[in-house]
């Protein structure tokens, strides 16, 4: 495997420039803080560092986006068609600079340059046009209240008010496509935002930072800041100055920060962990299921929340279907996200790897049979494609998330098992379904209680269509026209007119 790492020197140049905080259109660095450091890992290398984000920074940030959401900042009396002008303008920025995005996603996450560019960078481009639809476009209702109210007169309306000051806080798994999801509504709808990426991938928030003030955002309008979640996420969230949060992060930090906001009553929405089963029904097209199975619960090494990672499969076409898997399993390519010919590149960290490892150990350990390929040693945070069949039914790894390149296969005769045990499982993000036939399609569809059901195609996230999940997956929805709503208030206006 390569070991050497090849950095373009407009990425080099970046991470001398960023200096950990771009607050009201600055770069600030705290000086006394902790130092994060930057790990690229196909080679476990330290690349670079960001200063964290110490208390005075946390409150600058939050005060500046406190002060732009004033009402008679620059920002709050901008119009929706310039606000439009700017998503379109920060879509069009990104498109101009997608090569170097694409390279600051894959030297911190490790994905292949080839999805860093063609699906993370493509859908963050997708999603800020998208929204930049609908500024002009948020209004309110003009109500008749005039019932049993003698001769008095009444004239109503609502109006539709951004809900002010967003506390974004973003995992490490798709940084900028997620940071996007969050940044892109908030805008349209006329909010201010401070962001706080992952520890673990700050640097294509912080570009993105960057591009928007270059672009004409007013300082303080998206602040971003950078650190620990213990530490700077924890400052952010808990701070009196925020008015809405939206986190997408794991289902443990979520529950934290559900506590915290439930005793200020603050705005919240949560998009959290899956554990996704994918049935492949008797009658699926192998042809198209085999890799669409396998690249759902692969792709981004699996790290993914709508990784379809439980596989059943009918047992009329199960032996077919898992000899298929293993051979396309054994066949992908694993290496450097930055090599042209990867298809699956290393785990984000070495702890990530370990987890991962871990649940692999489990499995050998309970009597289940592992198909991995064998990789040659690296000092990179590498883990195989890896199949595992035949596991007992009360195994952890059938239901809690693993966020790596594992996937598991269970035979089923009746769906309405699968159906049953999805529905009562604490996840409820996402299912897909591999069928030709329209009937079992609808039926599954409509009996599975998640988010979002994926038919004959793995999981992706069309910026229309809105994404967030059933029980303990979540609150609220990210994307689609309803992603809007956690942004809004709806102030009511009752005028007596005689
Ligand atoms: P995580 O929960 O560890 O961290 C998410 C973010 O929260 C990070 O920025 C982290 O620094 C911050 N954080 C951690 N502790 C905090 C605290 N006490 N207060 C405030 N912020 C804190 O998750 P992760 O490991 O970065 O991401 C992986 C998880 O995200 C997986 O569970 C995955 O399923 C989930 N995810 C969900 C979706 C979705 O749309 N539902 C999308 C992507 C990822």
């Amino acid at each position: 495997m390569n070991q050497s790492i090849n950095i373009s020197e407009s990425v080099k140049e970046f991470i001398i420039r960023s200096k950990g905080q771009f607050i009201d259109g600055e770069w600030v660095k705290c000086l006394n803080g902790f130092e994060l450091p930057i790990i690229e890992p196909s080679s476990g290398i330290n690349i670079g560092k960001l200063s964290e984000a110490d208390i005075e920074s946390v409150n600058k940030a939050v005060e500046s986006s406190v002060q732009a959401f004033n009402p008679d900042s620059e920002w709050s009396n901008l119009g929706p068609s310039k606000r439009e002008r700017l998503l379109n303008a920060l879509a069009t920025a990104i498109e101009e600079n997608a090569d170097q995005f694409a390279e600051l996603i894959t030297l911190e996450l490790g994905a292949p340059l080839s999805a860093t560019k063609h699906f993370e960078v493509n859908k963050a481009v997708e999603t800020l046009r998208y929204y930049a639809g609908f500024p002009s476009k948020i209004h309110g209702d003009v109500i008749d209240i005039n019932q049993d109210m003698g001769d008095q007169h009444f004239f109503g309306y609502t109006c539709k008010e951004p809900v002010g000051v967003v506390a974004a806080i973003v995992p490490w798994n798709a940084p900028l496509m997620i940071a996007v999801w969050k940044l892109a509504p908030a805008i349209a709808v006329g909010c201010t935002v401070v962001m706080k990426p992952s520890e673990e991938a700050s640097l294509a928030i912080l570009r993105l930072a960057e591009l928007a003030h270059e672009i004409g955002f007013p300082p303080g309008v998206f602040n971003v800041i950078v650190g620990r979640g213990e530490t700077v996420g924890n400052s952010l969230v808990s701070h009196p100055g925020i008015n809405k949060i939206t986190f997408t992060g794991s289902m443990k930090i979520g529950k934290e920060i559900h506590k915290k906001a439930s005793d200020k009553l603050i705005r919240l929405s949560l998009e959290l962990g899956g554990k996704s089963p994918v049935i492949v029904m008797p009658d699926a097209d192998l042809e198209e299921a085999v890799p669409g199975v396998a690249m759902g619960a692969f792709a981004n090494s699996g790290q993914v929340c709508v990784a379809g990672s439980r596989v059943f499969v009918h047992k009329k076409i199960a032996d077919e279907f898992i000899e298929r898997i293993k051979e396309f399993s054994l066949g992908l390519t694993v290496g450097s996200g930055l090599d042209e010919e990867t298809q699956i590149g290393p785990v984000i960290s070495k702890k990530q790897q370990q987890k991962i490892e871990s649940y692999i150990d489990d499995a050998w350990k309970s009597g289940a049979k592992l198909h991995q390929k064998n990789l040659s040693k690296s000092n990179g945070f590498f883990v195989p494609p890896t199949v595992i069949t035949n596991l007992p039914r009360d195994s952890k790894l059938l239901n809690e998330e693993i966020f790596g390149p594992v996937m598991t296969i269970e035979v089923f005769e009746d769906e309405n098992d699968i159906i049953l045990q999805t529905n009562s499982s604490s996840h409820g993000l996402a299912a897909m379904v591999w069928s030709e036939s329209h009937r079992n399609i609808q039926i599954l569809a409509k009996k599975l209680r998640v988010g979002t059901v994926f038919v004959n195609t793995p999981a992706f996230p069309p910026p229309s269509i809105p994404t967030g999940g059933f029980r303990e997956s979540g609150i609220g929805r990210d994307l689609g026209a309803s992603g809007l709503e956690g942004f809004l208030e709806t102030k009511s206006v009752i005028s007596k007119i005689s």
